[in-house]
């Protein structure tokens, strides 16, 4: 295997990156929202072009396909690294790119003209080309959550392993006597390095790809389980947390509580200063919700200017003094608007799965009678669901854990 001619790992290596380049143009045309693919893929370009004019370099020299070739692997080199800092959010130094590209001529051109030694030249083009792999190694290995950090680990490996290549090679030019020494000698090294770098980048290339999949469905499960306007979670992502939340109070015995909370004659407020208003009616409210909860506590719309709070741990009695502080501060509440200040009340049914139920479906519906018994009262107030009169007859048989 490692009898290979080093120029053919060059031209295979070439080609795919090249293809690698097309495949991440593809991908970053249906990811307009993930940053660095465009960065990964314009990398992988200048990388398979500057592979490609490497490979047909003959000896004693080529300066045109030399120097082409030095300058866009600086170049390509560099945009991996500009890639993952803005993958990262962060702002690209694109200076990185060109001051590698300038080195690796500079380096090439000074010993190739100025001062002979291809034995220096090779070991420094290889220091710089370690330097930006680790470089870009220390970029990926960070913490992040799962299932990204396996993507970024992947690609941080890969890129490592490229550093332990790059160093690899360095030694052996370093132990290698200076007349020996050139890059398309099948020495056996030469081959083995190309081919497992080859093969490391392509890995890395594929690592990428899997860190934009995994953005892409973070941020799909994101908009799947929030409402867009106010940025809590949606009804969809509060039953399903109610559900495991009230599996986990079964087995602890512990008390769940659910605070369903409206906004009092809201479609008055839409329907005297607009839709928009409205909205910013629902925005201030779920902030001031946001601001009470606590850290276990899951806050959702429900729907409409429907509002549900879950507390664990939490009985109707203790859940009734968060929903009255709560009550209290909304009618406190001013809202600029325009010209105009708007002010409104809310009313707030609890129920838990001490008194009344012990399914998810059903805390929500007993919260949601207490709310229509809130409103039933004059709204503008809290209605437990143990406490109001009906309470006995809608409650379930079996209600208790
Ligand atoms: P009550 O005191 O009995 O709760 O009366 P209400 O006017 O608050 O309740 P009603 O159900 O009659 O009206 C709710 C209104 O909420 C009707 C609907 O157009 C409006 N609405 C639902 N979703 C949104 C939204 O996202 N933005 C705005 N601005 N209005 C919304
Ligand atoms: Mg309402
Ligand atoms: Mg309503």
């Amino acid at each position: 295997m490692l009898a290979i001619d080093p120029r053919t790992v060059l031209v295979v290596w070439s080609a795919l990156n090249i293809l690698f380049a097309a495949i991440l143009a593809l991908v970053g045309m249906q990811a307009r929202n993930v940053k660095g693919v465009r960065q990964w893929a314009m990398a992988d370009l200048l990388v398979g072009i500057a592979l490609g004019l490497i490979s047909q370099v003959t000896y004693p020299t080529s300066p045109l396909v030399t120097v082409c070739g030095a300058i866009l692997l600086g170049l390509g080199l560099g945009l991996i690294y500009s890639g993952i800092e803005a993958f990262e959010g962060r702002r690209c130094r694109y200076w990185i790119p060109v001051l590698l590209a300038s080195l690796i001529l500079l380096n090439n051109y000074f010993f190739a003209h100025i001062y002979f030694s291809p034995k220096i030249r090779i070991f420094t083009n290889f220091l710089l080309f370690g330097s930006v792999h680790a470089l870009c190694a220390r970029a990926l290995f960070i913490r992040i959550e799962q299932p990204l950090r396996t993507a970024y680990w992947l690609a941080g490996t890969s890129v490592f392993l490229i550093c332990m290549l790059t160093l690899a090679r360095m030694i052996n030019v370093a132990l290698t006597p200076a007349h020996e020494i050139g890059m398309f000698t099948a020495s056996g090294v030469n081959s083995a390095v190309f081919l497992f770098a080859a093969l490391a980048q392509m890995s890395m290339s594929l690592a990428f790809m899997l860190m934009i999949n995994y953005t892409l469905a973070n941020q799909l499960n994101i908009l799947a389980a929030t409402d867009a306007l106010t940025g809590l979670f949606n009804r969809r992502s509060l039953e399903l947390h109610a559900t495991r939340q009230l599996a986990h109070s079964k087995r602890t015995g512990e008390c769940l509580s659910i605070m369903m909370i409206d906004v009092d004659h809201f479609k008055q407020i839409n329907d005297h200063y607009g839709h928009q208003a409205g909205d910013e009616v629902l925005r201030r409210l779920s902030n001031l919700m946001q601001s009470i909860v606590r850290g276990n506590d899951y806050l959702a719309r429900y729907g409409g200017e429907e509002f549900c709070i879950l507390l664990p741990g939490t009985n109707e009695a203790q859940a009734a003094i968060l929903a009255e502080r709560l009550r209290r501060l909304y009618e406190d509440l001013l809202i600029p608007w325009q010209q105009h200040t708007l002010r409104s009340s809310i009313s707030i049914g609890i129920a838990d799965t001490e008194h009344a139920a012990n399914d998810v479906e059903r805390l929500i519906e007993l919260a949601d009678i207490a709310l229509y018994q809130a409103k039933h009262e004059g709204r503008n107030r809290i209605a437990r669901f143990s406490e109001q009169s009906a309470a006995p007859a809608i409650a379930e048989p079996t209600s208790t854990n």
